[in-house]
């Protein structure tokens, strides 16, 4: 342990870890970054293929990014967005209007992906109230869900790593089962179905959609539930079933949203909008903690009216609107169309996806290889025949993770899942290399 890593251990208690793990494995400390590349203090490079948790859409250190965000610094660092506003938030805003689904038009925001799930909940329950179905109380989500980690983030997602244990504090929830795709009990396969697994959604929301304010998705992909993936077909059904039960849709695009699965938004996939998208991550390109909960105009409507009347949306964040982050989210959607981001990760995907057939496909235990835009996963499987798991407490992936650290590749397994989600810049030659370690640290692990 160098004296850094002594000293990180002093003082910081780091997110989503148990700390003792850290003794035989301590942090590793970065000292600078550029592109895909990560360089410890011993001047050691690590690949990004994981985005940095998925937000690093454009690589670290970009100049175009650095400077608008200088820029800004020296212009206006914040300011309170209750009746006060600045020019980098309006055109932001502006510039969002072209890319969004058709129908949002109104922005909120926040400072992190978790706080704008809350605004979005509060939002659909405050309009359903307002909207004379006070009975609206519920929301529905799918099993295996991610939203992020705050207490009503948390009872919507249903991953028990994060959840169980809070189970006592949360809301209660209507749970559909999720479209399971690579054990589909239909026995098809989400790039063909008819997402015939929608019949469950639709029971459900024939049995409680009267009492259901929204139901939460994560478009087309639950990350952390392990890169799962389902049909567009799935979420242009629930639209319609939405509007015939009086349900907010909502999106959650943290993960999904700016490129990550070939089109700006995954719901573009589906050519529906949702009612409230919730975005983060990709917005400022990983540089600034800052996220959106993009609504309706007739939404906004339910909550206009004299202030007496007591409809306003009483909901803040000290650092929404932060002009810091809204410079950055500019510059990304400048980058994205004059570099013409979206395309070019277009044509990288399937070499990309074929690069990891061709080295996963044969190997025992791979049960599955899933990819949409640039997102590649390979699930291990204790047998490919019956698709029955590992079990957990071998901790493969962990200990796939640790190995490729080694090689100089942050990989981060999901349970044993190995997934890449790379910055849209990635080139081939580093495609090659990062799933040449990644083959070789789980023929070590599975001993194979
Ligand atoms: C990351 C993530 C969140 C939570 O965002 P935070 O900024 O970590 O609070 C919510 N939903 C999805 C799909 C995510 O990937």
């Amino acid at each position: 342990m160098n004296k850094w890593q002594e000293e990180d251990l002093k003082y910081i208690w780091h997110p989503c870890s148990q700390m003792k793990d850290y003794e035989g494995f301590p942090p590793i400390v970065i000292d600078h970054a550029k592109g895909i590349n990560l360089y410890d203090i011993d001047g050691k490079c690590y690949k990004d293929v994981v985005s940095s948790w998925w937000c690093n859409l454009l690589g670290h250190c970009n100049p175009r990014i650095s400077n608008a965000i200088k820029k800004q610094l020296d212009t206006l660092e914040h300011v309170i967005f209750a009746n006060f506003s600045h020019k980098t938030a309006i055109t932001l805003c502006q510039k969002l209007m072209d890319k969004i689904p058709k129908g949002l038009c109104k922005f909120n925001f926040a400072d992190n992906g978790s706080s704008s799930i809350e605004m979005a909940l509060k939002m659909s329950f405050q309009y359903h109230k307002q909207t004379g179905n006070p009975q609206k109380i519920r929301f529905m989500a799918m099993t295996e869900a991610y939203h992020g980690e705050t207490l009503a983030a948390l009872a919507v997602g249903d991953c028990d790593l994060y959840t169980k244990l809070y189970k006592p504090l949360l809301l209660d929830i209507i749970r559909i089962d999720k479209p399971d795709c690579y054990r589909c009990p239909y026995c098809k396969h989400y790039k063909t179905c008819n997402a015939e697994c929608f019949e469950r959604t639709e029971k459900a929301f024939k049995e409680f959609g009267n009492e259901t304010a929204a139901m939460i998705v994560e478009p087309l992909l639950q990350g952390s539930a392990g890169m799962k993936m389902y049909s567009p077909v799935y979420l242009k059904k629930l639209r319609a079933l939405c509007d015939e039960y009086n349900v907010h849709l909502i999106a959650d695009e943290i993960a999904t949203g700016y490129g990550r699965t070939g089109k700006m938004f995954a719901f573009d996939w589906a050519e529906v909008s949702p009612d409230i998208m919730c975005v983060s991550k990709g917005l400022t390109g990983g540089y600034m903690p800052m996220s959106i909960a993009i609504t309706t105009q007739e939404i906004y409507d339910a909550f206009y009216s004299d202030y007496l009347e007591g409809k306003a949306f009483m909901h803040s964040h000290t650092y929404a609107g932060n002009p810091l982050g809204c410079s950055a989210a500019i510059e990304v959607l400048n980058i994205l169309e004059d570099e013409k981001i979206i395309e070019n990760a277009n044509k990288k995907a399937p070499i990309f996806n074929k690069m990891i057939k061709e080295k996963f496909s044969k190997l025992p235990h791979v049960g599955d290889i899933r990819d949409l835009g640039l997102i590649n996963a390979i699930e291990l499987v204790k047998d490919t025949k019956t698709k029955e798991s590992f079990d957990g407490k071998l901790r493969l992936g962990y200990q796939i993770y640790k190995k490729a650290l080694d090689k100089g590749v942050l990989l981060r397994p999901l349970g044993d899942v190995i997934y890449f989600n790379p910055p849209l810049i990635i080139d081939e030659a580093d495609m090659d290399y990062v799933t040449d370690v990644a083959v070789s640290c789980a023929k070590e692990v599975l001993n194979i």
